[in-house]
């Protein structure tokens, strides 16, 4: 699978800014848009590349424009915090994966 990584997002400067954060990665399809963080450094982070591959799994298992409703009904009834897409992807964090079928372009 083929994940692509897009540095200086204006994407992930927004929800950094929503988010008062200063580094952000924010999970599109198979893009993952990174803001205050170069490409480098996030591979380097295992536990969040774990996260956003979550969130990557949850795009492919439900579809773009569903997975995006689903996320943002799911916000408004949870908050960002409590939202079951995020606690699922923090699981997924500490969880050692084998994810050599992958290939970040
Ligand atoms: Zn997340």
């Amino acid at each position: 699978m083929k994940i692509k990584i897009k540095e200086n997002s204006v994407l992930a400067r927004i929800a950094a800014k929503k988010l008062k954060a200063t580094q952000v990665a924010l999970v599109l399809g198979r893009t993952i848009h990174l803001w205050g963080v170069t490409r480098s450094s996030f591979l380097a982070n295992d536990g969040w590349v774990r996260h956003e591959l979550a969130h990557v799994f949850q795009f492919q298992r439900h579809g773009f424009i569903k997975m995006i409703c689903l996320y943002l009904l799911q916000s408004l009834k949870h908050g960002y915090y409590n939202n079951p897409f995020e606690q699922q992807a923090r699981a997924a964090e500490q969880v050692p994966a084998d994810h050599s079928f992958i290939v970040f372009i």
